[in-house]
């Protein structure tokens, strides 16, 4: 089964995405007694600005529109905090950061990218994590960390090619 984590930006109510994101968060904190600082808070929340993938370094500089002492240490280890809480996702191929909506369990991500508009969709699918280990595992392989990113078009970009 495919499941849809998130929507395409412009095909939902993205206010309603950041308060939930925002939401679940603290209640995630809260019952893993970590926390969740206001300035993690407002990493957060900037990544979730929209659904396409931001970098350390676009973070830190909307970060010092509020704080002018943000530095970059700062941004990265509010970042590793939020990854290792699975709050966000690092999409590797594009060196950036996007917020997770289903961070309540553990997962491997799975990311449809769009290339002309940079939306970032997460998607899971049993099915393809069970085919991942059994293909790794016929060469004996044990499957640590995995992340797929697929590049494309979404269907907003699409239908305005078309
Ligand atoms: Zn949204
Ligand atoms: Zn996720
Ligand atoms: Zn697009």
């Amino acid at each position: 089964m495919t499941e849809t984590v998130s929507g395409w930006s412009g095909r939902h109510d993205h206010n309603s995405c950041v308060a939930d994101a925002i939401e679940t968060a603290e209640s995630i904190c809260r019952t893993r007694g970590t926390r969740l600082t206001p300035l993690r808070r407002k990493v957060l929340e900037l990544i979730w600005s929209s659904h396409r993938p931001i970098g350390a370094y676009a973070v830190l500089g909307q970060l010092r529109d509020e704080r002018d002492n943000a530095a970059p240490p700062t941004v990265y280890r509010a970042l590793d905090f939020l990854m290792e809480e699975g709050l966000v996702h690092r999409i590797q191929s594009l060196n950036a950061f996007v917020g997770c909506s289903e961070p309540e369990h553990a997962h491997a991500g799975m990311f449809l990218i769009c290339q002309t508009c940079g939306d970032a969709l997460e998607i899971e699918d049993d099915k393809l994590d069970e085919a991942i280990h059994n293909a790794a595992g016929a060469h004996g392989f044990a499957v640590q960390r995995r992340m797929v990113e697929i590049t494309g078009t979404c269907p907003g970009c699409a239908a305005k090619a078309a």
